[in-house]
């Protein structure tokens, strides 16, 4: 029995070692999805950014376009003047210069607005920028590392098992069947529960009984925690330091 007791620790390792990289392979793509969002949501508010920039600055050509011709058209009407011969036809041209003045003077206003406009959306620019470069920065090596990790994961996995496989045929078949309900059981994939000189269970914590202590350290039956169901194994490296 010791012997199998033996491998059953050995193969609590490998399982242990197994969970973790199946965990990994849960959490990391997830991580990496996060990480490449950070980065994407600074890069988007950048984007809109800078096309906003960019219809300001179409709609300022327009704006000017429009001053330009409505000053023509305010010359025009000005060198009319001098010709005008009938009262009601100086006052249509009055009215005419009025208008052209009118719409100049808001043109100019929508432009000093677009302006400002620019002026803060520039500020925004430089700053997402900024932190753009700071997120790619911290998110990309990240990233990079996550990716080749993942990719590693499977290999991992697959050498693991091949210690698995290694040592599953040495333990009595009756031993493995109970080490195997019990891990499957455990969400943390732990069945057995080591024992050392300080006489409890290691996974519940309950005190053992002194008869069940000293058969769990003669280790010639295979023997489960009566509180949570653990397989009691003596820890023999552990309790060897500790005398050493
Ligand atoms: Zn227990």
């Amino acid at each position: 029995m010791i012997q199998d007791l033996e491998y059953l620790i050995k193969l609590q390792e490998i399982d242990l070692r197994i969970y973790e990289q199946e965990m990994a392979q849960e959490k990391f793509p997830s991580k990496v999805i996060e990480l490449q969002k950070e980065i994407d949501d600074i890069g988007s508010k950048l984007e809109s950014t800078i096309k906003k920039l960019e219809e300001i600055e179409n709609e300022t050509g327009k704006i000017d376009e429009q001053i330009n011709n409505n000053r023509a058209l305010l010359e025009k009407s000005q060198s009319r003047l001098s010709s005008i011969k009938t009262n009601r036809e100086y006052d249509a041209v009055h009215a005419e210069i009025e208008a052209q003045k009118n719409m100049i003077n808001s043109a100019v206003i929508r432009k000093k607005n677009l302006e400002h406009e620019s002026e803060m959306l520039n500020t925004t620019k430089n700053e997402t920028s900024a932190e753009y470069d700071k997120i790619l920065n911290e998110n990309g090596p990240q990233i990079k590392d996550l990716k080749a990790k993942i990719e590693l994961i499977d290999s991992n996995i697959s050498e693991i098992m091949k210690e698995r496989e290694d040592i599953v045929p040495k333990i009595g078949k009756s031993v493995y069947r109970t080490y195997e309900l019990i891990r499957k059981k455990r969400k943390n994939r732990r069945a057995i529960s080591l024992i050392s000189n300080s006489k409890n269970c290691t996974i519940c914590f309950k005190i053992l009984e002194p008869q069940l202590y000293n058969e769990i350290k003669r280790g010639t039956k295979l023997i489960l925690c009566q509180n949570c169901g653990s397989i009691l194994i003596w820890d023999e490296e552990t309790t060897k330091t500790q005398h050493a």
